[in-house]
């Protein structure tokens, strides 16, 4: 019987835990929070991330370590002699905005134009270069749209600079995209390697709200597995590998990517043969990874903050009502609820209820 580790104890943690227990796997958590979600599911160490003892105490116990966020220090996990997977590498420039989009530009991954800022005086020069509307981003830590200012007018520049603690910053192009999607995929260390199809992802103040999937476009499936595989290859990726997408005039500008499963792909629990939880153990321990194909639409829907009642969700027919056992916070993502439909037309009949409870 295999022991994995996870570093983070969240709800990603958690929907790993819930698939890989059917396999026979047993958890291991480490989560500086004492009531982080994933917790109750398993053995757990309470500890910080950047704790070496903690650790390796993890690492002793445990056959491989996985991690269920990306803000988990890079230099920590290189000093364990551990299995780690992804590998430290994918983690250390999905950390870094400016490591990661250097990355995209010299595979010739179309990603939006970006600056370095470091003081004032780069903001300036940026400013020239990029134009308006701009984002100005923190380089590392940001999540669920945490650390950005949207700025329009170079007037707007210093109080944002400050605001966001005046280094390590990154000014980003801002692309006026018709829709966002993303593309999850799977590989072990055979190269084996599988894709789920496109997601199409709508966010509320910067926070995934909504994801529908199959997105059926295949010009742009094509394209995003040409960007999915340059990237795996790069990398030497193992594990579940997320690619977020800005679509503008039909074309993929890649945001970002995510070296872990994806808060897009919770609709792949019920609706794909294999969730990407499922693939992304399958994929760390090298086992074959299990078809990705959707058995039917879907759509998911983020609850923030609190979870709402959950009779009108559970009454309707083929939906899967999630709630992580989170205490309710402004802003943090607390369950979700999955529908499924026979087919797109059908879906969209369902969906409504999305939007009036
Ligand atoms: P998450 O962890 O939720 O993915 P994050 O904090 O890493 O979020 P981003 O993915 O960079 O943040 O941004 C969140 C959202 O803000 C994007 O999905 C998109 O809707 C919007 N956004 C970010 N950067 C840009 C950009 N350059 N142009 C247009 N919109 C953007
Ligand atoms: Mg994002």
């Amino acid at each position: 019987m295999k022991k994995i580790g996870i570093i983070g104890g969240g709800q990603l943690a958690r929907m790993m835990i819930l698939a890989g227990t059917p396999l026979g796997l047993s958890f291991v958590v480490l989560d500086p929070s004492a009531d982080a979600c994933a917790m109750k599911l398993c053995d757990n160490i309470v500890a910080k991330y950047d704790d070496l003892d903690a650790l390796k105490a993890l690492s002793a116990q445990v056959d491989i370590i996985t991690f269920d966020f990306e803000n988990v220090p890079a230099g920590t996990l290189e000093q364990l002699d551990a299995i780690i997977y992804p590998p430290i590498c994918a983690l250390a420039t999905a950390q870094d905005r400016i490591l990661e989009k250097s990355l995209f530009q010299g595979l010739n991954i179309p990603t939006p134009a970006f600056a370095a800022i470091e003081s004032l005086d780069d903001l300036e020069a940026a400013f020239v270069r990029i134009g308006f509307p701009a984002i100005l981003k923190t380089r590392c830590l940001g999540y669920d749209g945490k650390g950005q200012a949207r700025i329009t007018d170079a007037k707007e520049g210093p109080a944002a600079f400050a605001a966001l603690g005046g280094k390590g910053l990154i000014l980003e192009e801002c692309i006026d995209f018709t829709f966002e999607v993303s593309m999850i995929a799977a590989r072990n260390q055979n190269g084996e390697t599988v894709y789920y199809p496109l997601i199409k992802n709508k966010h509320q103040q910067g926070v995934l709200h909504l994801a529908e999937a199959p997105f059926q476009d295949d010009a742009l499936f094509n394209e995003a597995k040409v960007y999915m595989n340059a990237l795996l290859n790069k990398l030497d990726y193992i594990g579940v590998l997320t690619i977020e997408f800005f679509v503008k005039d039909a074309q993929l500008i890649v945001n970002e990517i995510a070296p872990r499963v994806h808060n897009s792909g919770h609709l792949t629990i019920e609706a794909a043969i294999t969730s990407q939880f499922e693939n992304h153990l399958r994929a760390i321990l090298n086992w074959p990874l299990g078809a990705t194909k959707m058995l039917k639409p879907a759509a998911m829907l983020n609850f923030i903050g609190e979870m709402p009642e959950e009779t009108p969700y559970l009454s309707i027919n083929d939906s899967h009502y999630h709630d992580y056992g989170k205490e309710p916070r402004i802003g943090r993502k607390v369950g979700h609820c999955t529908i499924l439909a026979d087919d797109l037309d059908a879906l969209a009949l369902k969906t409504p209820i999305f939007f009036k409870v």
